[in-house]
């Protein structure tokens, strides 16, 4: 039986379950996360768009990625927790980005790689073990 794990935003109205593990999970340092997230950085997991089961509305921000692209920001309306990151090139590939910070349990959280370490905020060491892009 494949093993599903269950996350959402701050207020409970969009809740979502997700296959697991995640296809990867990563660490993004571009300055759109970090407005988007009013944080360092955001976590990000990747999954394939079919292991995502969303209840609830999310609404969009479409977003202009650094490198010209069209990025949806989707995020709950009423507490506004950034839940899902969705793009053109995503949907052709058939995966979907979610915050990871919005899972339940943050258990077994390993991002694998830093991406946009160029823009990353100084104070934050980024382990040794992990690959690193200056960009994307
Ligand atoms: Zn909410
Ligand atoms: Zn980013």
């Amino acid at each position: 039986m494949s093993e599903t794990r269950e996350g959402g935003c701050l207020c409970g109205s969009v809740r979502y379950k997700v296959d697991w593990p995640l296809a990867a999970l990563v660490v993004c340092h571009c300055t759109h996360c970090q407005k988007q997230a009013g944080s360092a950085f955001s976590l990000v997991g990747v999954a394939p768009r079919g292991g995502l089961h969303l209840t609830g509305e999310l609404s969009t921000y479409e977003d202009s990625g650094t490198t010209g692209q069209t990025v949806y920001r989707q995020f709950c309306p009423r507490c506004g927790s950034p839940v899902l990151t969705d793009t053109p090139a995503a949907r052709e590939q058939g995966i979907i980005f979610i915050k990871a910070g919005t899972l339940d349990s943050s258990e077994g959280l390993e991002p694998s790689l830093h991406y946009w370490c160029d823009s990353a905020h100084d104070w934050f060491a980024i382990p040794e073990s992990v690959e690193k892009l200056a960009t994307q």
